[in-house]
């Protein structure tokens, strides 16, 4: 038994490795079409950002891998893959839920790891990159890294959710953790601008929490900032000529 769990937990490292490596390494590419140079001379900045990030992937992969092992073997969670098995409206709602308890968790933490120790600690590792790249999507220090692999492995046990609709949430978390780190906005000006653009956080939000680190904290949604005062707004970087 202990062996089957080391296995899922060497293979979900592997797997969160390699997620990483495939999106960071696909809009590093597209980052150097569409912006050649950006990331010049930032080369040991990324083997850094690399680094680290891979480090994170193991440390994703252990609660991860525990949990896929118990899902598989002891009918653990409350992961679901008969699409009757609830109205069809809980898909949407639970995907939203997720998303919003994962913005959640993360706003709070986040902040808190901007208080002095922690963030000497562990928050300084994400913010040594200046600025951010592509790679650095998953660059936290292990502490932190702890803090971010134990949300969804956590929220299966709590809110129902189809296994496709995870494998969403995932998708969502995986392309949003690079695009919002990759110095340029890949979101068109027409929605980042609108209303609902309004209560999203895309690259040119959180660009503004690297250049200022006491604002902008939140992860898909900017409920939270408006909500408690530290919202600051988009960067103003990214506006084309
Ligand atoms: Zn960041
Ligand atoms: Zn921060």
């Amino acid at each position: 038994m202990v062996v089957a769990i080391i296995l899922s937990a060497l293979a979900m490292t592997a797997i969160v490795a390699l997620r990483y490596l495939a999106a960071s390494g696909l809009f590093a590419w597209a980052t150097e079409r569409v912006r050649p140079g950006l990331y010049a001379g930032l080369a040991p900045q990324i083997r850094r950002e690399i680094g680290w990030s891979l480090l994170s992937a193991a440390i994703y992969g252990v609660p991860a891998g525990i949990v896929a092992w118990g899902w598989h073997e002891r009918g653990w969670t409350l992961i679901y893959s008969d699409p009757q098995a609830y109205p069809l409206w809980a898909m949407p709602l639970s995907l939203f839920a997720y998303l919003f308890a994962h913005d959640t968790w993360f706003y709070w933490t986040h902040r808190w790891m901007h208080r002095p120790r922690p963030f000497r600690l562990a928050h300084a590792v994400h913010h040594a990159s200046r600025p951010p790249t592509a790679w650095a999507a998953m660059s936290f220090h292990p502490l932190e890294a702890i803090t971010g692999a134990v949300v969804i492995p956590a929220l299966v046990f709590l809110i129902p959710i189809h296994v496709g609709v995870l494998a969403l949430v995932l998708a969502i978390m995986t392309v949003m953790g690079v695009t919002n780190h990759m110095g340029w906005e890949i979101f068109p000006r027409a929605l980042v601008r609108s209303r609902i653009g309004g209560w999203l956080i895309t690259a040119s939000h959180h660009q503004r929490h690297h250049d200022h680190y006491r604002c902008n904290y939140g992860l898909y949604f900017r409920f939270w900032d408006r909500l408690c005062g530290t919202d600051r707004g988009l960067s103003d970087r990214f506006v084309r000529p």
